[in-house]
């Protein structure tokens, strides 16, 4: 039986046990296979310079080294603790196989979800199919096809043995000059002014000009010497091996693997058996959470926890039940062992913020899958200073004071437990809030609005109507919030709304340089004194790497706004410019002393005059003017500005003034019939404005011209800005595709980006965002076409949910903004 008895369970937990003090390879793999692994080399030289030290002889480190020493840098050394594949990445089994995988679908919202996920990647060159039961069966004849409905199967993927993997990187980055230095644990490091780095191992020291934290489950404890605190914490692990299984043995090719995600777990094939692992709920789940308050106990290597197989029968359970022959198999091993968890189980790639030339390659929950690619991802961008794709969601900088162990614990399990839960769009994920990081008006608005997450804030999305339905109703069809998303959007377009902008990152500039800075990193021009510019920050290679408002608030003094996930990934990029080029100045990072309110709609100016001295008129404060003045006597640094297209200011405030301030405008707005509105309705506001959004029209992947920025990058401004020649090359080449308006009509679905766009029967593009719009009631979004298909008038088709809606491109923007408005009607 494959329910383990109580002394097969003992027998496990001995052998597990037994491995907690048994050095070099688990006993349990030489067993298995038979045989000993060749002996592993060590490197006898040393070296006292180096361009890169990478921390860390794990999968990732390792083809880190692989990476950048085959792309011809030089001076390339690893520092391994113990030995290569001494962490996480010893866990393994056996060989490179390529039997291709399938998601088994037992619910229609799970097919809903593989429709979804396949319109997602019907714009990238990865092979994925939604297969029919019978496919299924035919490709895993071991299946109960009670209830499947539909797999998701990618012919390509596979299982490698880690160990084989790293090994065979290790041989090529060796071949390739680099130097892989065992036993050499790093035990200190000491930046110097001129951004070099002092190693120290008690195999000797070393500079370097850049050092690479790639230290597994111990990388926490490297960010600990250098001051920072990395939020990762280290969670268990199990996976179970069964003996051979006669009806496995008698198949004629491999089975594909598993991953039955109402089940929540994957199952393939190992040699004639299957090895089966669950992911458990978070309550049931296990965090080693000691290895965070007390560090990883020392001299732990390659060692087991002990196995639970109590806490994953219910996934055992659901195996048997889809895969019977389960039922007559014997455990041959159990395997628990301890996986990196960040908050969102996501790794974190690439250079730190605060901390010159320190980059990570940390939290890896599937190290194994994703090292080679991150390893040529991180090599490209160390050697050519961008990244080479925007893989944005890597960012280390995503993460901030705010991210406290008790946080990161409690998202390790949400995340964990999560592992195989339907992704929906806008899927909010609650574990762990709030975080100490909220806006001065959280108290004020928390049970008046369903809040989303960002970067420690909470923001309001959408706001609870009389008599509506205040869950929160995930769903990949219109849902719940449809309704009172919309009353936010006519409350803006006729009357004045209040937004909480809080959560936007804000960075204060001065000092005799600051201009000259600005100028270089910005390929707009610096705006007036008294004057806000949207201005953006581009790649060497000409793309897009950040948007930000730039107020030029006193001569020399700037106030520059971003969003709130950018926050410390553009203070970074801003940073390492002010030091590359000496410029002198002073940049301070004022994001949580500063509160932000946005107000909007024709209203606005009416019921904000009533609050001020300050004149607000049309013509003494203008469009994109930035002043400081008092709003009920509150001292704002008020811009007139809103991402909504309507009249507006955004009011930057204490933020401890914010619940004071959004009292009086409610009080002041009686009258005018002011409410709240959240960023949904900012959404679709925008949309129709065709305002583009950083992360999704614009991103490391898109040049501006293509985006329809031109307006805001200005070729002919004197200073040379980054990325400047190599637009200039890519305006004289010609653009290849072009960004687009799409309206469609859909029944209850609208697109969110990242669909595919489909013309003649093939994929030709991809959208980037979307929303309904309430103005024309029918779907609009953005997208990416080839140029000769991006004229006005152009019909497409978009991909929603299997089915392919006719959409076509419109003049931008949908609806005009309220500028526009006003110069027209001035013209007449
Ligand atoms: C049971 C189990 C099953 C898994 N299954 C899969 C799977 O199916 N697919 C998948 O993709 N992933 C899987 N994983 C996860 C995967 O093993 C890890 O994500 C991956 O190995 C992480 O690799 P790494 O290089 O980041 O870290 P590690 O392999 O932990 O390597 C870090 C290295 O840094 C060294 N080090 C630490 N501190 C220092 C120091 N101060 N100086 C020098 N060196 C130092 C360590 O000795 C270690 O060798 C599994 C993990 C477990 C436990």
């Amino acid at each position: 039986m494959f329910r383990p008895s109580a002394q097969r369970l003992r027998g496990l937990q001995l052998l597990s046990c037994g491995l907690r003090d048994s050095p070099g390879r688990p006993r349990w793999v030489s067993r298995r296979e038979g045989e000993e692994n060749p002996p592993l080399p060590t490197e006898t030289k040393w070296k006292d310079r180096a361009e890169t030290v990478i921390i860390g002889g794990g999968c990732v480190g390792v083809s880190l080294a692989y990476h950048l020493a085959k792309a011809g840098m030089k001076d390339v050394v690893l520092l391994e603790k113990s030995e290569l594949t001494a962490g996480s990445t010893w866990h393994a089994a056996v060989g490179f196989h390529q039997p291709g995988s399938i998601r088994i679908a037992t619910t229609p919202v799970r097919v809903d979800e593989f429709k979804y996920q396949m319109t997602r990647t019907g714009w990238h060159a990865t092979e994925q199919y939604i297969i029919e039961p019978e496919k299924i069966q035919e490709m895993f004849p071991l299946l109960n096809m009670n209830k499947v409905l539909a797999g998701l199967y990618n012919p390509g993927d596979g299982h490698i043995d880690p160990y084989s993997l790293t090994m065979a990187l290790a041989a090529g980055a060796r071949k390739y000059g680099a130097l892989l230095k065992y036993p050499a644990p790093v035990t200190s490091l000491t930046s110097r002014s001129d951004g070099t780095w002092d190693v120290e191992t008690p195999q000797g020291s070393l500079r370097a000009n850049r050092i690479v934290n790639a230290a597994g489950f111990w990388a926490r404890e490297v960010g600990q010497m250098i001051g920072l605190e990395h939020p990762l914490i280290p969670v268990q692990h199990q996976y179970v091996v069964t003996s051979s299984i006669p009806e496995v043995k008698a198949l004629k090719r491999e089975l594909p693997v598993l991953r039955d995600l109402e089940g929540s777990y994957y199952l393939r094939q190992e040699r004639d058996g299957l090895l089966f692992g669950p992911y458990e709920s978070q309550e049931k789940m296990k965090v080693q959470d000691s290895w965070v308050t007390s560090g990883v106990p020392p001299g732990f290597g390659k060692e087991l926890f002990e196995s639970d197989l109590d806490r994953i029968m219910e996934h055992v359970e659901a195996a048997m039940e889809m895969v019977p022959v389960l039922k007559t198999a014997d455990i041959i091993n159990v395997v628990n062992g301890p996986i990196t968890y960040s908050p969102d189980i996501l790794p974190m790639v690439g250079p730190h913020q605060g901390v010159r030339n320190y980059w990570v390659a940390i939290g890896f929950g599937y190290g194994i899958i994703h090292a080679g690619g991150v390893g040529k991802y991180l090599s490209d961008w160390i050697l050519h200073g961008e990244p080479p794709f925007d893989l944005i969601e890597l960012d280390p900088n995503r993460y901030g004071k705010w991210t406290t162990t008790q946080y990161t614990e409690a998202k390790a399990r949400e995340s964990y437990g999560f592992n195989n839960i339907v992704g929906y769009p806008k899927e909010e994920r609650f574990a762990g809030r709030p975080t100490q990081r909220v806006s001065g008006l959280y108290k004020t608005l928390e049970s008046k609005c369903s809040m989303g997450f960002h970067a420690g804030w909470e923001q309001p999305h959408w706001f609870y109507k009389p008599d509506q339905d205040n869950q929160y109703r995930p769903s990949f069809r219109r849902t719940n919030w449809f309704e009172p998303v919309g009353c936010e959007y006519k409350q803006v377009m006729q009357r004045v709304g209040v937004i909480d902008l809080s959560p936007f990152g804000k960075f204060n500039i001065k000092g005799q340089d600051s201009i000259r800075l600005l100028d270089h990193l910005f390929a707009n021009v610096i705006p007036k004194v008294g004057f806000t510019n949207i201005s953006h920050m581009l790649t060497p290679k000409g793309r897009v790497y950040a948007e930000l408002t730039v107020s030029h608030q006193s001569p020399g003094e700037f106030l520059l706004i971003t969003g709130s996930g950018s926050e410390l990934h553009d203070l970074r990029w801003i940073e390492e410019a002010a030091v590359k080029g000496g410029y002198d100045v002073e940049i301070k990072n004022i994001t949580d002393e500063l509160g932000v309110l946005g107000v909007a709609g024709p209203r606005a100016r009416k019921v904000l005059q009533k609050l001020t001295p300050e004149d607000l008129s049309e013509d003494a404060f203008k469009f994109l003017q930035t002043k400081t003045l008092k709003v009920s006597n509150i001292p704002v640094t008020a811009i007139r500005i809103s991402y909504t297209g309507e009249l507006g200011w955004e009011l930057y405030h204490r933020r401890e003034d914010s619940a004071a301030l959004y009292d009086a405008i409610m009080n002041a707005g009686q009258e005018e019939g002011i409410d709240n509105f959240g960023t949904y309705a900012m959404n679709a506001l925008r949309l129709e404005k065709a305002f583009r959004a950083w992360g999704s029209e614009m991103n490391c992947d898109t040049n501006p011209l293509e985006a329809g920025l031109e307006y805001f990058v200005k070729l002919n401004k004197p200073a040379d800005f980054i990325g400047k020649q190599a637009l200039k090359q890519i305006k004289a080449k010609g653009l290849k595709r072009r960004l687009v308006c799409l309206t469609l009509a859909t029944d209850d679905v609208d697109p969110e980006g990242n669909e595919s766009i489909w013309y003649h029967g093939k994929v030709v593009g991809n959208t980037t965002s979307g929303s309904y719009s309430y103005s024309i009631q029918k779907s609009l979004a953005f997208a990416y076409v080839p140029i000769e298909l991006s004229e006005v008038g152009q019909e497409v088709e978009v991909e929603l949910l299997g089915k392919n809606y006719p959409a076509v491109i419109i003049q931008e923007p949908l609806v005009l903004t309220e500028p526009t408005r006003n110069r027209l009607q001035k013209k007449r």
